[in-house]
């Protein structure tokens, strides 16, 4: 029996009263995989293996684990005062990070509304794009469309805009009315294998058009999507998708969120997607690695007319939303500390050097069995397999789990295997995740 055999049986009573989100549980605690410890790029779990981080936790760690001046500043911090009331009552460090978050946002976005993770920052989005059209006057600009494939949490609005099939299902009836989504833009037949953006598909944001026919322009408060999406297994934007977006949105008055809740803080190689791929968004839903994952923290980046009009609002008070944590003083402390660190660093631009490195080792691995596609941008990549006949997701898990017992963790999304490592990865780590991934590949069904 292995250390981790042991530790499993010997805890199994105290796994039984935990929930797991997104996990199978049953299965999960007949054989759990317990992290304990993380430094660097490594964890620990709790028989002391080490596990390369291949995913940065869950796409939040960009800066590694286990950074001093984060843990340092948390804990200064909540010395000197663990939490000030969030309404009708402000503490510097919120203002602080607002204002640090101003200066390193796309133009115009300079206002930030605090939320505690990426699903309350888009359902945050989604209510101040509404609030900001009754402001302005347009009252009936209520529905949004967003995109087959997208992932925007899991609130009753992120799920309704979001188009992965799984997360909605159950609760079908219950979804928010008014909402429709756009096509996804992977291409497996036409842009299998292709190294950083496809060059066909923009096109696809044309479909917008038909929509704005079908419902008015006067009836559509916004659109949403991921400018990369993440969850659904790193499917890039063609080029020139976005900027077309963007020029529809614009043409009929209807608002663009962008949600980086991965792409944001270097993860595609700036500040933020947008800035990669030159097209501005009204306003930017984000979380994760804003404080490098160490406290729950979201936040909505708004355009300076959206807040404007929205001081201007008929109701007295300029939006009726927010949570007890929003701004909390320790995370905005943790990610005070973070930016620090992005920028002494230059991680972002880490992220962009490491790119081709990054993606020539993603892309040694084509010729491998069952391999259907390899998409990379940034430090961030995908490689997708082909379903075996045990049922789709068996392959893409037991790769997963093999990696695991060798020491690295990836992530699998049924058959899509993404890597997404702490930008501090140096390049024999990128050779140590890839090596692991090909053995566990080949040794695959
Ligand atoms: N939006 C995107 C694009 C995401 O990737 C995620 C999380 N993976 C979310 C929203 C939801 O974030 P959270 O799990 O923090 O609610």
């Amino acid at each position: 029996m292995t250390d981790i055999q042991n530790h499993s049986k010997s805890e199994a009573q105290s796994l039984e009263h935990y929930w797991m989100p997104f996990t199978a549980n049953r299965q999960f605690k007949a054989n759990p995989r317990m992290l304990a410890e993380a430094d660097g790029m490594y964890y620990k779990d709790t028989s002391g293996r080490a596990i390369l981080d291949g995913t940065a936790g869950l796409w939040c760690c960009n800066a590694g684990h286990g950074r001093r001046e984060i843990s340092e500043a948390v804990s200064h911090q909540i010395k000197q005062m663990d939490y000030a009331p969030s309404f009708q009552m402000g503490h510097p460090l919120a203002f602080e990070l607002a204002e640090r978050l101003a200066q390193i946002s796309p133009q115009g976005l300079n206002k930030v509304f605090f939320t505690n993770s990426g699903s309350e920052s888009v359902d945050s989005a989604l209510k101040i794009a509404i609030n900001y059209h009754r402001a302005n006057g347009e009252p009936t600009r209520t529905r949004f469309i967003g995109r087959e494939l997208g992932y925007h949490g899991v609130g009753f609005g992120g799920i309704s805009v979001g188009g992965i099939g799984g997360n909605r299902k159950a609760f079908s009836q219950q979804l928010l009315p008014g909402v429709d989504h756009l096509p996804h833009t992977l291409d497996m037949q036409g842009n299998a294998f292709t190294r950083g953006m496809p060059t066909t598909g923009a096109e696809k944001a044309d479909v917008l058009e038909q929509l704005v026919a079908l419902h008015g322009a006067e009836n559509i408060a916004a659109v949403i999507v991921e400018p990369m999406s993440g969850s659904a297994g790193v499917i890039l934007p063609p080029e020139g998708y976005l900027k077309r977006l963007r020029e529809i949105t614009q043409k009929y008055g209807i608002l663009l969120i962008f949600d980086e809740v991965i792409t944001a803080f270097g993860r595609v190689g700036d500040a933020f997607a947008s800035q990669r791929w030159g097209v501005t968004p009204d306003l930017i839903t984000t979380a994760k690695a804003l404080n490098n994952g160490a406290i729950p923290m979201g936040a909505v980046l708004i355009d300076d007319k959206i807040y404007d009009a929205s001081m201007q609002g008929p109701d007295g008070i300029e939006l009726f939303h927010g949570y007890t944590y929003s701004g909390h003083p320790v995370a905005a402390a943790a990610a005070l500390a973070t930016l620090n660190i992005y920028d002494n660093e230059k991680l972002f631009e880490r992220s962009r050097e490491l790119e081709g490195y990054f993606e020539d080792a993603m892309h040694s691995l084509k010729d491998l069995p069952n391999v259907i596609d390899i998409r990379n941008i940034g430090l961030v990549g995908a490689i997708q397999l082909s379903p075996s006949n045990k049922g789709i997701g068996k392959r893409g898990f037991d790769v997963f789990e093999r990696c695991f017992a060798k020491g690295t963790l990836v992530r699998a999304t049924a058959d899509i295997i993404a890597i997404s490592p702490p930008l501090i990865i140096d390049k024999q780590e990128i050779d140590q995740i890839v090596n692991t991934l090909a053995d566990a590949i080949r040794a695959t069904d």
